[in-house]
């Protein structure tokens, strides 16, 4: 696979971000791509290891190693095919995956790992411009209806698998446009609306696949009476619930949000009118703080910087992870380290210091007269092992104030809402999931399936796409008897 000499002839390369400084300007997206002659010296990289891990870290198991082999050669049209064989959406993953992938690159043991995320970006970006991705709709129709909650990356990933089975696929997704936090989480500037989630919606409408917006079933639609009408339903309705703080003193005052109500409300605007409605939360001139890491968390920063704050810090109570791999934390498994995504190195540009502080506790909000935010109380902590369980220990005296005029909770979500559940008195696991088993897919309820955040728990996307694709495999066994579906 690639050039045999490749790797020790070309070091690795990511085509330049835009400029934070220009970028935070804008709500466009932030990244670039390389010249074809450096992507394939990119592939080139890829070294014939035998075990390609990457392969196996891959949620979709991509088939990496042959794709890079073709992008070396030039054969760009064999390249993107490999790459639709496993993932329905690499316009997607190639933007906002965290890659695995290249974790467990075989090169990363001792060299810079091979840039397969950039690659697959650039495979289907290249595809789309070529006139490649054409709308395939299915030869024949079964007759078979389904009905898919949710629009996510779980929910389309489902539908475009069933509608290329040839059921009759309907997505019924509660907000204004389809995407779920593909469209509504992950802000423009890492994956664009209009240009990439847009195109792809358009492109299933056009093979067949129906779409209903502001359709909240369970509540506005009865499921009983959508479950008469269809043979089957899958439910990829996703990790709704936001984690809140435990009880703390002053989390009622005004100015203290949610981060997914935060980014809702702003890609909303941006899309609805370019902010002219004025219908989002404004961080512009204010002091704020992002209680929470991850990509909420990151995505709340960019947000922040791109309205114009004065000012941004972001809480973290687990320590700062180390540089490198640690000792128990060896190749191939996912390396916890210190990264610096797009929002910290913004801040950093804007305000000459990475926003994040580690080991912090919020202990109280303090407001002003008018029951707004005007500050946070904290205090420093330190994790100790006893009995060999990690345990936080408040330290004396470490007792801080942060001035903030608007805090944004980014600390996960705790599993899907009530509504479905208490309607078809659908079994849950322990975490409030919704009960079904991986690779069966089936819950407690005949003929319905759950793939996704809402089965698995908070997760990526790259996972939300192979739960689709696995829920709909075997929702189409349990429709025909058999599946071809991988
Ligand atoms: C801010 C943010 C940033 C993220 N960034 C990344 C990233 O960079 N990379 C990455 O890999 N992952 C990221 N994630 C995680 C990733 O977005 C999720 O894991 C993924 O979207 C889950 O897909 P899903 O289809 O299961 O659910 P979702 O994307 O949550 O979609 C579920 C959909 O179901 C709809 N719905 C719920 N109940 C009903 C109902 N009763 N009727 C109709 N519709 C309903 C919801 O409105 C929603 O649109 C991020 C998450 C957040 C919150
Ligand atoms: S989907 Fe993610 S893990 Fe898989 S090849 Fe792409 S970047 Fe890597």
């Amino acid at each position: 696979m690639g050039k045999p000499t490749g790797f020790m002839e070309y070091p690795r390369e990511l085509p330049g971000d835009r400029n934070p400084r220009l970028r935070i300007l804008d709500w466009n997206e932030f990244h670039d791509h390389l010249p074809e002659k450096k992507l394939q010296d990119q592939g080139a990289r890829c070294m014939d290891c035998g075990v390609p891990f990457c392969h196996s870290a891959c949620p979709v198991n991509n088939l990496i190693p042959e794709w890079n082999d073709l992008v070396y050669r030039g054969h760009w049209k064999d390249a993107i095919i490999r790459l639709w064989k496993t993932n329905n959406f690499p316009e997607f993953t190639g933007r906002v995956c965290p890659a695995p992938c290249e974790g467990s690159c075989v090169l990363g043991i001792n060299e810079p790992p091979v840039t397969i995320k950039n690659i697959e970006a650039s495979l289907i970006d290249n595809a789309w411009e070529q006139g490649w991705v054409l709308p395939q709709p299915p030869a024949a129709r079964t007759g078979k209806k389904v009905a898919v909650i949710g629009s996510g990356p779980a929910g389309l990933a489902a539908a475009d698998q069933l509608n290329k089975a040839g059921h009759l696929v309907t997505v019924y997704e509660r907000a204004d446009r389809i995407g779920g936090l593909l469209m509504y989480g992950i802000p423009n500037m890492k994956l664009d609306k209009k240009n990439v989630v847009e195109r792809r919606v358009k492109l299933m409408e056009q093979e067949g696949v129906r779409f209903v917006t502001n359709a909240h079933i369970g509540k506005d639609v009865s499921v009983h009476d959508l479950l008469k009408e269809v043979d089957a339903m899958i439910l990829a309705t996703g990790a709704t619930k936001p984690r809140d703080l435990p009880p703390t003193p002053g989390r009622n005052l005004t100015g203290i949000h949610f981060a997914v109500d935060f980014l809702h409300a702003n890609t909303k605007s941006l899309l609805d009118s370019n902010h002219q409605d004025g219908r989002y939360i404004s961080a512009k001139d204010k002091n704020v703080i992002v209680i929470g890491g991850g990509d909420t968390g990151t995505d709340c920063i960019g947000t922040s910087l791109r309205h114009g704050c004065r000012g941004l810090v972001n809480f973290e109570l687990l320590a700062q992870p180390p540089v490198n791999r640690a000792a128990d934390n060896p190749w191939p498994q996912w390396p916890r380290v210190l990264r610096v995504d797009y929002g910290h190195e913004e801040a950093k540009t804007k305000f000459g210091q990475d926003p994040r502080q580690y080991c912090i506790l919020t202990k109280e909000f303090l407001g002003d007269d008018q029951g707004r935010v005007r500050a946070l109380k904290t205090v420093q902590v330190d994790w100790v092992r006893d009995n060999g369980k990690l345990g936080m220990k408040e330290i004396p005296g470490s007792e801080q104030e942060w001035p903030a005029d608007l805090v944004l909770l980014a600390m996960g979500f705790l599993g899907p809402e009530d509504t479905l559940v208490s309607a078809l008195g659908m079994h849950t696991d322990t975490r409030s999931n919704y009960k079904a088993e991986y690779g069966k897919f089936a819950t407690s309820v005949e003929g319905v399936f759950a793939a996704g955040d809402c089965r698995r728990g908070q997760s990526l996307v790259v996972w939300a796409i192979n739960e689709g694709r696995g829920a709909a495999r075997e929702c189409d066994r349990y429709l025909m008897g058999a599946t071809r579906l991988p």
